[in-house]
């Protein structure tokens, strides 16, 4: 099957799973809403993380922070300064370009493996640019102008007065919030190190060049873990958190080899970061990084004590040594994972006579787990019994009108695992069809015994 970007799009569209934002209006680039099945899909992902990183952690709590905070957190968090794209415009056609990117796409050109141009200077990016003759990718001309940096933070304001003292920012990452909150979390949890804070939130970045679908937007959910553990063991704990995260992945039925680790090497790590990995993902258009894990030291905590005047350190009750902990970081974009997932579910199925479309989700992330049709409309009101049960549990749809094979491929198309026909004879043994996505195999099945046999298979 060659799975292309245009047919996932087409079908989030026509099914409901996203629009393009505003559309009405002529729509606002790279802004996407989710639609009614969207929104459960991604719900459903977002309630994966939740159960795996908080629900069944020993370790983990969560929270839940303002998007607005005290600007002087993004001092101190180095976003006010550093969080900059280097930015260079075509002189000939006046197209804009991120100096990273336009380096990282001319090396994968040439054959690079792996790609990355990160963390450079001005200087090293523009050099590498003339030396390799990059031209522009729009008029075919070698004319730069010189990188300006581009600070990647909306900013708004707080208040009735549109003045410097009442700017304030969208967030950039959920993180941060974490890391403010750390004592009263601890202090109110009792939570011992090691421990985490898990966070789910949106997160705003103006992007010079997003795109990719869901893959790169201005407006963002993050789902991010601080794993707040001790000096010496952090590496032993990068390599936990790699692993779990992977294997969240996989549980939830993403192929192997569309996955990989990247680690960072010296050159590209950011210089207060032990060990970085990229979980990445093998997208229509080329390898993504899909979940960033790094080992970011107690720089952060530090940072924030520096800058607030809070002591920031943990006494250890039983050794009472007081120290900052280090902190491994792994965060996903609920986003770019939901678009991963579709990516990876998506299928074309030869047939006999033709071929279906289908999403093999796993019946945990699908937007509805069953569809319940009756064979007729004099059947409804048995049907309808059968919904008021399931719905009392799961997500359902209900499908009264056309063919009954025409039903089971719509139902194929947004990824439901499982449809229930009601037909005549369940009028005499209360029992169901059920129809396996997947496989198409038929069983027949108590109604009775239908809300334990969704939620066996719903389990990861
Ligand atoms: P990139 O190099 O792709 O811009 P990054 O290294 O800046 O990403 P992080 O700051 O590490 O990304 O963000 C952590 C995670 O948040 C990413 O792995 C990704 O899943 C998600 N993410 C970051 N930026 C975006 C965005 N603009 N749109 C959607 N998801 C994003």
């Amino acid at each position: 099957v060659e799975k292309t970007m245009d047919k996932i799009v087409a079908l989030c569209k026509n099914r409901g799973f996203v629009f393009p934002g505003s559309d009405i209006y002529g729509g606002l680039a790279n802004s996407w809403d989710y639609g009614p099945l969207g929104v459960e899909f991604k719900n459903n992902v977002k309630k994966a993380w939740w159960k795996k990183f908080v629900q069944e952690s020993p370790y983990n709590v969560g929270l839940d922070c303002a998007i607005l905070m005290n600007p002087q957190v993004w001092h101190a968090s180095g976003h006010l300064g550093g969080f900059s794209d280097p930015l260079m415009d075509c002189k000939e056609c006046k197209t804009r370009y991120r100096a990273d990117k336009l380096v990282e796409d001319y090396m994968t050109e040439q054959g690079a493996e792996v790609a990355v141009a990160d963390g450079w200077s001005d200087e090293e990016y523009k050099s590498y640019i003339e030396e390799h003759g990059i031209v522009c990718p729009k008029c075919g001309k070698l004319n730069f102008t010189d990188i300006r940096k581009f600070n990647l933070m909306f900013k708004t304001f707080q208040g009735i007065t549109e003045d410097s003292q009442n700017e304030i920012y969208l967030r950039p990452e959920t993180a941060q919030g974490i890391f403010v909150n750390f004592k009263a979390v601890q202090r109110t949890t009792r939570k011992k190190v090691p421990f985490g804070i898990a966070q789910i939130g949106k997160s705003f970045r103006n992007e010079i060049t997003p795109g990719n679908f869901i893959f790169r937007i201005r407006e963002f959910e993050q789902m991010e873990l601080e794993f707040f553990c001790k000096l010496g063991e952090d590496l032993e704990w990068f390599g936990y958190w790699k692993n779990y995260c992977i294997n969240f992945l996989k549980n939830l039925g993403m192929k192997d080899d569309n996955l990989r680790y990247r680690d960072h090497g010296e050159e590209e790590l950011s210089f207060y970061s032990n060990a970085t990995t990229d979980i990445e993902y093998l997208f229509p258009f080329g390898w993504g990084e899909l979940w960033g894990i790094a080992d970011r030291t107690d720089y952060d905590l530090k940072k924030h004590a520096e800058h607030s005047g809070t002591d920031m350190s943990y006494l250890d009750p039983t050794t009472n040594e007081k120290y900052v902990p280090y902190c491994i970081e792994p965060s996903l974009g609920a986003d770019r994972v939901a678009l991963a997932f579709l990516v990876d579910a998506y299928d074309e199925e030869e047939l006999e006579k033709d071929t279906r479309t289908v999403m093999r989700f796993h019946p945990a992330l699908a937007p509805f787990k069953a569809a319940v049709l009756p064979l007729s409309k004099k059947l409804s009101e048995k049907a309808e019994e059968v919904y008021a049960v399931l719905s009392k549990k799961f997500n359902i749809d209900f499908d009264v009108t056309g063919s009954i094979g025409k039903r089971y491929r719509r139902q194929d198309e947004i990824g439901t695992p499982y449809c229930i026909t009601v037909d005549f004879d369940t009028l005499e043994d209360n029992a169901v069809t059920i129809r396996d996505r997947d496989t198409m195999e038929q069983t027949r099945l108590s109604i009775d015994e239908l809300v334990k046999f969704i939620e066996e298979k719903i389990e990861f």
